[in-house]
């Protein structure tokens, strides 16, 4: 056995189903994960001695590629004076004063230590806010593993939210209402179903966790207006997005403002760090300020914050990032569409600047239903080709690829070539 079979062998023993991330499994490809030993730009090394141009970037968070130097020497600079306090430091002061200048329409920021706490403080100062209970989420959209966030939608026209794992309370799904992504009337209806109960919709503005899905023309800003007519928040979950679309994100690029964002991955750089933002009437309702609770032991940790106050300064000083990124983003998009024609290989790609899902269905794709429709027993043979090819996507059909400022357009012709050889194979 290899150090990778051994390695899962001892992990299945001692953590369920041998990881920490259920996706990190390999399970819906079938494979076994390959256990990383290091990361150099835009490569991963495994404790086989494997190396892969990697396409998973750390779920997104690493725009920069791994063991970015400038990132490294802050983080090594940061941990010469110790690693945590359990007080404030100058580095959160910098870091949220950053995120409040890149960001429209914020004015305070709270840090937490990922997205899901990101994304479960925001529903409760929602809720907390407005004085209402009830949450609008899209079918296919994910915010992380919070109660009530995993929840699908019931059956039939009145059916409140049914839970999605064991665990869920059914009285925390049923305050959660589950609409089609880019269907504005089915979210019309809820609203007038459940008139003056509803506090936030919340959206990923890119879809991105059933596979890359963008808005439709006039849903998001559709999405403002019906939330302005019923006095509920609109929270942009930009946990994927945020800092990665553009410098500052969804309401940047597509001029509609959310009364909440979200954000986790970039921000720290590759340490775990969420948060959520808000304008100050908002946020003043947190505590100490306000009397929606909440708090956290590592929340602002120096050496995590280090990391991506590092990152964002960077992304901030240098936003021809966000060309460079969005242009490679195009060019493994037009070389995957070329190549599914090529072998006749029905697939049809999703993509926002430099995320991107090839999904193995006729498309188009626009909603959870359809995203579900795709074939992931094609998706898992054009895994594990491209993997053996040296090219490591992500281990399902319903992520995304993230592009990094260090992937070349060298190495993305060489993908290419992997994914010609790949597909042929796999043609009808
Ligand atoms: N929301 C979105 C849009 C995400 O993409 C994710 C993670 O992929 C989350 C929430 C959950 O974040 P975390 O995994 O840091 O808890």
């Amino acid at each position: 056995m290899g150090n990778t079979e051994t390695l899962f062998e001892r992990a299945k023993k001692v953590m369920p189903g041998g990881v920490n991330h259920p996706e990190c499994a390999f399970g819906a490809v079938h494979g076994i994960p390959r256990f990383i030993e290091k990361g150099e730009g835009s490569q991963i090394y495994d404790v086989d001695g494997s190396v892969c141009t990697d396409y998973v970037c750390s779920w997104g968070s690493l725009i920069l590629g791994h063991n970015h130097p400038d990132i490294r020497r802050m983080v090594a600079e940061t941990i010469q004076d110790g690693l945590s306090f359990g007080a404030p430091t100058r580095l959160e002061v910098a870091m949220a004063e950053l995120m409040v200048h890149m960001v429209p329409n914020v004015d305070k920021v709270r840090i937490v230590n990922s997205g899901t706490e990101a994304v479960m403080s925001a529903l409760r100062l929602a809720r907390g806010f407005t004085g209402r209970e009830k949450l609008i989420k899209f079918d296919g959209c994910s915010h992380g593993h919070c109660d009530s966030m995993l929840v699908k939608a019931g059956s039939g026209v009145l059916a409140t939210g049914q839970p999605d794992s064991p665990g869920v309370p059914a009285g925390t799904a049923k305050d959660t209402l589950v609409a089609t992504y880019n269907d504005l009337t089915e979210v019309e209806r809820l609203f007038a179903e459940h008139n003056g109960e509803i506090a936030a919709v919340i959206v990923e503005p890119v879809a991105v966790n059933m596979g890359v899905v963008p808005p439709e023309p006039g849903f998001l800003a559709g999405l403002r207006a019906l939330c302005d007519q019923n006095g509920a928040l609109l929270i942009f979950d930009e946990i994927s997005t945020g800092f990665r679309i553009a410098p500052g994100g969804a309401q940047e690029v597509f001029g509609v403002r959310a009364d909440m964002v979200t954000f986790g991955k970039v921000i720290g750089g590759g340490m775990p760090v969420g948060a959520y933002a808000a304008r100050g009437e908002i946020m003043d309702d947190v505590a100490p300020a306000g009397p929606v609770y909440q708090a956290g032991t590592f929340s602002g940790n120096p050496v995590a914050i280090a990391a991506g106050l590092a990152q964002l300064t960077l992304l901030h000083e240098h936003p021809e990032i966000y060309v460079y990124t969005g242009a490679l983003g195009k060019q493994l998009e037009r070389g995957f569409r070329f190549l599914a024609q090529k072998h006749r290989i029905p697939a049809t790609v999703g993509r926002f600047h430099s995320l991107l899902t090839l999904f193995f269905h006729n498309g188009p794709v626009t909603c959870g239903k359809q995203a579900r429709e795709s074939s992931t027993e094609a998706y898992a043979a054009f895994f594990n080709g491209m993997l053996a090819g040296g090219s490591y996507f992500a281990p399902s059909q319903f992520e995304a690829a993230f592009l990094s400022s260090a992937h070349t357009q060298a190495e993305l012709e060489q993908t290419l070539l992997t994914a010609d050889t790949v597909l042929a194979e796999m043609a009808p």
